[in-house]
């Protein structure tokens, strides 16, 4: 007989954060940098905790120079060479703090990311990713990653419960993803059913994480800067963001033209286009298939990040949080039937 849980499971559309008396006077006082010690790697972060997912069209060298000047972070997607490497860091060693290489769990990953790793001693961070972070395969190639790695902090997911962050965490992982089907190019839910609603997701994932000293990342869901605001109420130390960060000039993805009006191109990492493109090298990537959407131009990723910024600080002062890192512990908060008044449009 199958077992149900009766909780109620929220994700970001079923809440909003409730206000708090605050002594803030204006968003310019609140700070938005966290610095965090690792557990397994023992190294030490300082930056503003929003990452560009490792898809093609968001995790570029491109938007890693456009995130440097705020401190922001860029998973890189795993498609540039060794030897892209090693130029991006000769003419961006300041970009290095807030870079990840991305690796899967295949022979031709490893020695990829082992590659590079060699050639680019500046490279601190290792972004594992795979559909579903729960296989024992991902556990054991972990472990040799970060045994071959000690030192460099590793990002390892995706996985929705907290059984698996611990598994993950005692395995050398040091910052779990969090989300299963929440994206907007994944069709994981769609095609096999199965998820978990991501403010629920990264409530239960950050206590287990905090327990044993690791740390989260809230991957995929954030439609709008409130959503980025509600993860990092929920608890998550990082957010990782795909849709907001496409359709810039920094972003990968071809500009085309619909009807005199400028579109870009955005898919998810399994989407036909990332397999095609890949030419195969992508197919065991996702459980399921992504989707491919052509979405209008937004011109330069800066403009973005202001609003995504500049909403988390507008949060931050109405729940009275002087710093990102308190945000949590003053956020309440409340289930919802409606977020928005739709008269005008969404
Ligand atoms: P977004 O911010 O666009 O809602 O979500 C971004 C996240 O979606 C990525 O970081 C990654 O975890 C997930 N994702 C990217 N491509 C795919 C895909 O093709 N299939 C699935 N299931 N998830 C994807």
């Amino acid at each position: 007989m199958p077992r149900i849980d009766n909780d109620i499971k929220l994700d970001f559309k079923d809440v909003l954060l409730r206000p708090k008396r605050s002594t803030l006077k204006s968003r310019s006082q609140v700070n938005l940098r966290r610095t965090i010690t690792f557990r397994n790697s023992k190294q030490s972060y300082d930056g503003v905790p929003v990452i560009a997912a490792n898809m093609d069209t968001t995790g570029t060298f491109e938007m890693a120079k456009a995130f440097q000047p705020h401190g922001m972070f860029v998973t890189i997607h795993k498609h540039y060479t060794a030897e892209e490497w090693v130029d991006f860091a000769a003419n961006n060693p300041e970009c290095m703090d807030h870079v990840a290489i991305s690796s899967g769990t295949s022979d031709t990953d490893f020695t990829k990311i082992s590659e590079a790793i060699e050639k680019v001693p500046l490279i601190k961070y290792i972004c594992l990713d795979v559909a579903n972070g729960y296989s024992e395969y991902f556990v054991d190639y972990l472990k040799k990653v970060r045994k071959s790695f000690p030192n460099h902090t590793i990002f390892a997911g995706n996985v929705v419960t907290g059984e698996m962050v611990e598994e993950l965490l005692l395995s050398g992982a040091d910052v779990i993803k969090v989300g299963i089907g929440p994206g907007s190019v994944c069709t994981t839910r769609k095609k096999t059913g199965v998820g978990y609603p991501q403010v629920s997701a990264v409530i239960e994932c950050a206590d287990a994480a905090h327990g044993l000293g690791g740390h989260i990342i809230s991957d995929g869901g954030c439609t709008c800067p409130g959503d980025v605001s509600k993860a990092f109420g929920a608890g998550a130390d990082f957010v990782m963001i795909g849709g907001l960060f496409a359709g810039h000039d920094q972003s990968g993805g071809e500009l085309i033209e619909r009807d005199g009006k400028k579109m870009k191109l955005f898919y998810g990492m399994s989407s036909t286009t990332a397999m095609e493109k890949h030419a195969g090298g992508v197919a065991e990537y996702r459980a399921s298939e992504g989707k491919t959407v052509e979405i209008p131009y937004k011109g330069d990723v800066n403009g973005t990040i202001k609003d995504i910024l500049g909403g988390i600080r507008s949060t931050c002062t109405y729940v009275g949080a002087s710093k990102l890192k308190e945000l949590s512990r003053r956020t309440t908060f409340i289930r919802v039937t409606q977020q928005l008044n739709n008269m005008f449009g969404q």
